[in-house]
């Protein structure tokens, strides 16, 4: 059974939408897609080579191997144009890491229309990546399973700005203040106030100085929700 976080990433893949899944590690989300009858067919790309045969061997399973490629490659090298990907999905990977697989072959996918994503931890870098590159969001949901709280991000061709904060809380996840929000959010306010007392206690640096600004700015945007 897929896991709720990759279930509701799954609803964001729209019917009939050519799929690839970067870092799919068991392929459990192309399978799910084309088991529920969702997409005819999607590519799994790996780096790795275990991960790859989990990848290969969950496929071969669900005899699955007319709807979906799975190959061993960096990013989104695991696609090429041909292919006709429109929808590209990477979870359960940090937002940096995400950000930087896409920044690295994004463009070579003219086709790609939609980007779903699930960052395990720093959305703030794939919010910061899509400003840069001509990405807006279009959608933002928080989850909790397993006492584990996901992000993940909706995003469409097209031009967003954001404040400092937005960047950093999720603009649509800032205006719905879902619990699963809340306790994060309340979580990291309590970990930036022990984070500022031991800074307060250390001797004075200038790196401190900006640490310390940085921490008083965070909790003063908390502050306000
Ligand atoms: N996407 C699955 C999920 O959400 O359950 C698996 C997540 S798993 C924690 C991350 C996977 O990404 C690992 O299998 C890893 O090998 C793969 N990965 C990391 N960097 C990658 C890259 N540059 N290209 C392709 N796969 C990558």
């Amino acid at each position: 059974n897929l896991s709720t976080r990759l279930q509701r990433v799954a609803n964001y893949v729209d019917q009939g939408a050519i799929v690839a899944d970067i870092g799919s590690d068991h392929a459990y989300l192309p399978c799910y897609l084309v088991l529920s009858n969702k997409v005819t067919t999607a590519f799994a790309g790996e780096v790795v080579l275990g991960p790859f045969e989990s990848a290969m061997e969950e496929v071969r399973r669900n005899q699955l191997e007319h709807a979906i490629t799975v190959r061993l490659a960096d990013g989104l090298l695991a696609v090429q144009p041909e292919d006709q990907v429109n929808t590209v999905t990477i979870a359960g990977m940090g937002g940096p890491l995400i950000a930087s697989i896409l920044s690295k072959g994004l463009s070579r996918l003219p086709s790609v229309q939609k980007l779903i994503v699930q960052p395990n931890i720093h959305a703030k870098a794939i919010r910061e990546w899509a400003i840069q590159n001509g990405w807006k969001l279009t959608a933002e949901e928080i989850l909790e399973e397993d006492a584990k709280i996901y992000e993940i991000l909706v995003l469409k061709k097209g031009v967003m700005t954001l404040s400092e904060k937005e960047k950093w809380l999720g603009p649509f996840l800032l205006a719905e203040k879902s619990p699963a929000f809340l306790t994060k959010w309340n979580k990291e306010k309590k970990s930036l106030q022990s984070i500022l007392m031991s800074v307060e206690n250390a001797e004075q640096t200038t790196e401190l100085e900006i640490k310390k600004k940085e921490i008083l700015q965070k909790l003063q945007w908390l502050k306000e929700e």
